[in-house]
């Protein structure tokens, strides 16, 4: 026992003195009081009548409140504090005369937990304390259940998401990215465009420098294409073994284009040997890329389509160059 914070609510000076001494008496050490309405609103910073936000580090385990009070009313006063979200669940014993007996049904329906008639006795109060600060602590165990199995679920959903050896989005990613963009883009009447990546002649790197340096690889050119494209609502992503995406809200052909070039030249000037590679001797990519604004009825598959077959004929002329490729009105429609 002794553990647990009470706040004592009640207008009678004698009635706090004799609840402290009862409580003090069964081991609870960190009792608060109250006077009223408006000293419980100021004990948790709310407003005079019990709106705006509550003090941050609240650490309070159980109220025992008084139903006849001059002013607002121990009812009243625990319908409010009810109504704030971080102290709803405080749980509350009403302490009431033996005259507000009619008192006892609202007191339930606006949500206490318990409540106790005075002339309070000692070992009843103890009893009821004892009880509701179990309950509290069960509560609060739980609900540090639950937020940890949530925090474990959001990290599991951003694994979901992310590449493991990049550190980038994932193919998966990507598809929900790029859907919802898509219809942002319609929605909107923007364009979009999408740039589909490949590390030229990458068989041949990892049959010459290994797997482990071919994975090394794919992390330096994942964190050069982020480089490249540094809008906040651009995507770089990991396709599937040396290919990656861009998509780029927004951008029409020209400037995805760009994009490209830009991050094609970033792969260049990080100069990786590639020594056996038909077109350097460092290591290069190539680009396929397309844009369009999404037209109702059309779906992101056309976008992608293009953008492979543009990256198809980039990698048939041995790579190191961006290839742009529109859907033709044929194909969206
Ligand atoms: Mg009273």
């Amino acid at each position: 026992m002794g553990k647990g914070s009470i706040l004592i609510v009640d207008d009678a000076p004698e009635s706090r003195i004799l609840l402290r001494r009862m409580l003090a008496g069964c081991g609870y050490g960190a009792i608060y009081e109250a006077d009223g309405a408006a000293a419980v609103f100021a004990f948790f910073g709310l407003d005079a009548d019990g709106g705006g936000e509550p003090l941050d580090h609240l650490d309070l385990d159980l109220i025992l409140l008084d139903i006849v009070m001059p002013g607002l009313d121990g009812i009243e006063v625990c319908r409010r504090l009810k109504g704030v979200e971080v102290l709803r669940d405080i749980p509350i014993i009403m302490v009431t005369a033996a005259n507000t007996d009619s008192n006892l049904r609202a007191v339930f329906e606006i949500g206490a937990m318990d409540y106790l008639h005075k002339p309070v006795k000692r070992v009843e109060l103890c009893a009821r304390v004892k009880s509701a600060l179990r309950l509290k602590e069960e509560m609060d165990r739980r609900l540090a259940l639950t937020r940890e199995l949530e925090q474990a679920n959001q990290r599991l959903r951003r694994m979901a998401m992310v590449d493991g050896l990049t550190g980038i989005a994932n193919r998966r990613c990507f598809d929900e990215f790029l859907d919802r963009e898509w219809r942002r883009c319609q929605r909107d009447g923007w364009s979009i465009a999408v740039c589909l990546a490949d590390i030229d002649f990458f068989k041949l790197y990892n049959d010459i420098y290994g797997h482990l340096q071919g994975d090394d690889v794919l992390k330096q050119v994942a964190a050069l294409f982020q480089q490249a494209v540094n809008r906040p609502g651009d995507l770089v992503a990991r396709f599937g073994g040396e290919e990656f995406v861009f998509v780029l809200s927004g951008a029409d052909a020209e400037g995805a284009g760009r994009i490209a070039q830009r991050a094609m030249d970033l792969v260049a000037g990080a100069a990786i040997p590639h020594l056996h590679s038909p077109v350097s001797e460092y290591l290069t990519v190539c680009f396929g890329v397309s844009a369009t604004t999404p037209r109702p009825g059309t779906y992101p598959r056309l976008l992608l389509d293009c953008a492979d077959k543009a990256l198809y004929d980039a990698k048939q002329t041995r790579g190191n160059r961006v290839v742009t490729l529109l859907p033709s009105a044929d194909d969206s429609r």
